[in-house]
C-alpha cells in the first residue's frame, strides 16, 4: 500500500530518480511519463494517476492542461508544476492555466512531501463530497417522495421538482415561503399543520409527521404525508428543517380489503354534490346504506378471514349492478354505501336497492362453504335540511337501524312520504304490463262542440286504468310511466284500435256521419316508423274512413325532433286522417316551423283558457293565438271550458270548437250515446 500514485511528466529517468529520492522510504508510487501525448484522449476515464508533476513549460502548457481537464474534471487530478530558479515569471502562467500548485527546483524532501500531502488530501476532500453528493441526488431521483427544506432565519423555501410534480405544479408557481405552502394546505388541515410545526421546532415533539391535504393544480385536493426533522444549533434552537412529502392518496382514500373508495370519499364526495345542488329547487341524489344481516354470528362460526372475503364478494357484486354516476364506498366494516349522485326520480333509490338486493343475495360459495345472505338497507333522499354529508347520513343510518330492528332483509326509506310514492310507482310499473293483457284499459270520450250552434262535433279518447283493487286511475299516473317504459307503444296501439272500432260503432248505430274522434299520441310512438300502419291497419279493419278520425300530437313532441316528426306527419296526412296539435302554446315552436306542418288543428291549452278570465292580458293571448290559426289557416279548440263566461270571450273572438266540462265530462260509451240521442232529438224538434 502506498499513499498515492504520483506522475512525473519529465524528460528523462535521472530527474525521476531525483524525485523519488526526495519523497524518501517509497510510501509514493512514482512513474515517469515523458510524453505528454500518453495522458490524453481518455475522456471521462479516471485519471491516470492520483498527482501530476510536470516541468513547466512557457507557452505549451496552457493548451495541455485544458485539455487533461477536459478528460478527467477540473479537481480530480491535482498538477503541480516544478520551476527552474529564476523563472518565476512563469509560475503565473502555471497556475493561470490550471495548474494547482508550483515548486522552484531544486527539490527540497519535506518541501515536495507536504505540497504533495496538501494537494492530494484536498482533491481527496473534494472527490469524498462529490460522492455525498451524487449519492444524495441519487436518492432524491430515485424516491417517489419529494423534499423540502424550510431556513427559518429567512422564511426560505425549497421545494424539489418531484415535490412540484406531486402537486401538479411546475418549478415556476412560486414555492419560495411558508406561507405560499399554507396556503394550498386544505382549510380543515391547515391549522393543524401549523400546531404541529410549532411542536417540533419548539421541541416538543422529536420530528414532523402528520397526514394532510394539499390542492393540486388541478383545484382538487390530494393527501399527502408531510415528515421534517429540525436542525439546532448548540443551544437547541431549530434553523431549519428539511423532510419529504408522500402521496398517500391512494391508501388514504381506498379501503385496504376491498380497494374500494372509502369513508373519505364518500364525505367528500357527498359535501361537494350538496353543495353543488345547494341552488336547485329539488335536489335528486341520495344516498343506500347496506349492512349484511346477521355479521357477528357469521365471524363467530367461519372467522374474521372468511368474512372478509364474503365482503369483498359482495362489494364486486354491487359494482357489477351500478351506474356509472353511483359510487359505491366502504363506511366501515359491514357498512357500504351508494351514492347516487343523479337521480332521475324517487323511485331511483328503491329501484337500484333492488337490484342490489338481488345481486347481493345469491348464494355465495368460498371454498367448501356456502352461505346465503341478507341485507339491511336505509335510504335517503337529498332534501333542504340536508345542509352536510352527515345530515344525510345520520338519515340514512336511522332509516337502517329501523331496517335492522325489522329483524333485517328489510328496507327503509328514510322519509315515510316518500317511500309509499316510490313504492306505488314502482308497483304501477310492475302491473302495467299485466294491464293490456288482461283488458283493464278503457277509453272514455269528451265532447268536442261547435261553440256557434252548440252542436256535438266529436269526441276525444282518453284513456283510464280500470284497476281491481284501486279502481279507475287516471291517465297522468300512469302514462308518463308508460312512457318511460315503452309500454304505451302497445297501448298506444291498443287506443287506436278502440277508437277505430268504437267510431265504426257508432256511425252503424247512430248514422252521424260527421263526427270524428280525436286520440292522443305520445311522443315515443313518434319514435319509429310503425304509427302510420298501425292507424291504416285500424282504418281498414273497422272500415272507417280516415276522415273521423284525428291525431292529437303535443306541440313539444314534436319539437323534440322536428325534421322526423315532420316525415312522419306528412304520411299520416296522405291517409286522410286529421292532425291536431295539443296543448298548443305550452311548448316553443317558432312560427316558420308551425307553418310547415301538416297539421289542421290547434288545440289551445287549458291554462290559456282559465287566464282569460283572469286578467286582460289571459284574453290577448288567446286572441293572439286565434289570429295565428285564421293566418296559418287552422281551425281551432279551446280546452277547459268550464263556465260560460270563457266560452262567450272565446265564441265573440272567432274560435270555432270547444272542449270541457262544460259540455261534458270525459263520458262512458252509454253516456256519449245518451248525448248523441238527445242532440238528434233537439235538432229534429228545431227541424220538426
Ligand atoms: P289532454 O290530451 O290535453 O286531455 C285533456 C285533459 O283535460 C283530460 O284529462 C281532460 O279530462 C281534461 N279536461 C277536459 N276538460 C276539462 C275542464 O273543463 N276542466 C279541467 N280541469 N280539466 C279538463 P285526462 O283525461 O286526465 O288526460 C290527461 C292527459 O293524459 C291528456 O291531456 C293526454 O295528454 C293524456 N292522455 C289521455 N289519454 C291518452 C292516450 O290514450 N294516449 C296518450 N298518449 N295520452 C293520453
Ligand atoms: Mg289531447
Ligand atoms: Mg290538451
Amino acid at each position: 500500500m502506498h499513499d498515492g500514485h504520483i506522475l512525473c511528466l519529465l524528460t528523462d529517468d535521472a530527474e525521476c530518480a531525483a524525485i523519488r529520492a526526495a519523497l524518501g522510504d517509497g510510501s509514493y508510487l512514482v512513474d515517469l511519463v515523458t510524453s505528454r501525448e500518453s495522458l490524453l484522449g481518455d475522456k471521462g476515464g479516471e485519471p491516470p494517476a492520483d498527482l501530476l508533476l510536470m516541468r513547466a513549460r512557457s507557452g505549451a502548457d496552457g493548451e495541455f492542461i485544458k485539455a487533461i481537464r477536459a478528460d478527467h474534471g477540473s479537481d480530480r487530478f491535482p498538477i503541480v508544476f516544478l520551476v527552474d530558479p529564476g523563472e518565476e515569471t512563469l509560475v503565473e502562467h502555471c497556475l493561470s492555466c490550471g495548474g494547482d500548485d508550483f515548486l522552484t527546483l531544486p527539490i527540497h524532501g519535506a518541501e515536495l512531501q507536504a505540497r504533495i500531502r496538501s494537494q492530494l488530501s484536498r482533491a481527496r476532500a473534494i472527490a469524498a463530497s462529490r460522492l455525498d453528493r451524487d449519492r444524495f441526488a441519487l436518492a432524491v431521483a430515485g424516491s417517489s417522495d419529494g423534499i423540502w427544506d424550510l431556513t427559518l432565519s429567512d422564511d426560505a423555501l425549497f421545494m424539489s421538482p418531484r415535490c412540484a410534480e406531486l402537486l401538479g405544479r411546475n418549478g415556476d408557481d412560486g414555492f419560495k415561503r411558508l406561507e405560499d405552502w399554507l396556503a394550498i394546505i386544505h382549510p380543515d388541515d391547515v391549522d393543524q399543520f401549523q400546531v404541529e410545526l410549532r411542536n417540533h421546532l419548539e421541541g416538543i415533539t422529536l420530528s414532523l409527521q402528520m397526514e394532510c391535504r394539499m390542492q393540486h393544480r388541478n383545484q382538487t385536493y390530494r393527501w399527502f404525508l408531510v415528515r421534517g426533522t429540525g436542525q439546532r444549533n448548540a443551544t437547541g434552537k431549530a434553523f431549519r428543517i428539511a423532510g419529504s412529502l408522500t402521496d398517500i392518496s391512494e391508501r388514504k382514500l381506498t379501503d385496504a380489503m376491498t380497494g374500494l373508495p372509502n369513508r373519505i370519499v364518500l364525505y367528500d364526495r357527498l359535501n361537494q354534490t350538496i353543495v353543488k345542488n345547494r341552488r336547485k329547487t329539488s335536489a335528486n341524489f341520495g344516498i343506500i346504506l347496506l349492512q349484511i344481516d346477521r355479521y357477528e354470528t357469521m365471524r363467530e362460526a367461519y372467522g374474521q378471514v372468511f368474512c372478509d372475503a364474503v365482503q369483498k364478494v359482495v362489494s364486486q357484486r354491487l359494482v357489477g349492478t351500478l351506474r356509472t354516476t353511483d359510487t359505491l364506498t366502504i363506511m366501515g366494516e359491514n357498512t357500504m354505501c351508494i351514492l347516487l349522485d343523479v337521480m332521475r326520480d324517487d323511485t331511483d333509490l328503491v329501484r337500484v336497492s333492488h337490484r342490489v338486493r338481488a345481486a347481493a343475495e345469491e348464494p355465495i360459495t368460498l371454498g367448501d362453504e356456502s352461505v346465503l345472505l341478507s341485507l339491511s338497507i336505509g335510504m335517503a333522499q337529498a332534501q333542504a335540511h340536508h345542509q352536510s354529508a352527515e345530515d344525510l347520513i345520520r338519515d340514512a343510518t336511522a332509516a337502517l337501524n329501523k331496517a335492522r330492528a325489522e329483524g333485517g332483509g328489510q328496507e327503509v326509506v328514510f322519509d315515510p312520504d316518500m317511500q309509499r310514492r316510490a313504492r306505488d310507482r314502482l308497483r304501477i310499473e310492475a302491473e302495467l304490463h299485466l294491464a293490456l293483457k288482461r283488458n283493464e284499459l278503457l277509453l272514455l270520450y269528451q265532447p268536442i262542440v261547435d261553440l256557434n250552434t252548440g252542436r256535438l262535433a266529436g269526441f276525444e279518447a282518453l284513456v283510464r286504468w280500470q284497476h281491481a283493487q284501486r279502481g279507475l286511475i287516471p291517465p297522468m299516473e300512469f302514462i308518463p310511466i308508460a312512457e318511460e317504459t315503452g309500454l304505451i307503444v302497445p297501448i298506444g296501439t291498443w287506443v287506436v284500435q278502440e277508437a277505430c272500432r268504437q267510431g265504426r260503432e257508432w256511425l252503424d248505430q247512430e248514422g252521424n256521419a260527421d263526427l270524428f274522434i280525436s286520440v292522443n299520441v305520445s311522443s315515443r310512438q313518434l319514435d319509429g316508423p310503425a304509427l302510420p300502419e298501425i292507424v291504416r291497419q285500424a282504418l281498414r279493419e273497422h272500415r272507417l274512413a280516415p276522415e273521423h278520425l284525428k291525431l292529437e300530437i303535443t306541440e313539444s313532441a314534436v319539437m323534440r325532433d322536428f325534421e322526423l316528426t315532420m316525415k312522419l306527419l306528412k304520411r299520416l296526412k296522405e291517409i286522410g286522417v286529421g292532425l291536431s296539435l295539443d296543448d298548443f302554446g305550452t311548448g316553443y315552436s317558432s312560427l316558420s316551423l308551425l307553418r310547415r306542418l301538416p297539421v289542421d288543428t290547434l288545440k289551445v291549452d287549458r291554462s290559456f283558457v282559465t287566464a282569460m278570465t283572469a286578467d286582460t292580458s289571459g284574453v290577448k293571448m288567446v286572441e293572439a293565438i286565434l289570429q295565428l290559426a285564421r293566418l296559418f289557416d287552422l281551425k281551432v279548440v279551446a280546452e277547459g271550458i268550464e263556465h260560460e263566461e270563457e266560452e262567450k270571450l272565446l265564441k265573440d273572438r272567432g274560435c270555432e270548437f270547444g272542449q270541457g266540462w262544460r259540455y261534458g265530462k270525459p263520458l262512458t260509451v252509454a253516456a256519449c250515446l245518451d248525448m248523441m240521442r238527445e242532440q238528434r232529438k233537439s235538432t229534429k224538434r228545431i227541424a220538426g
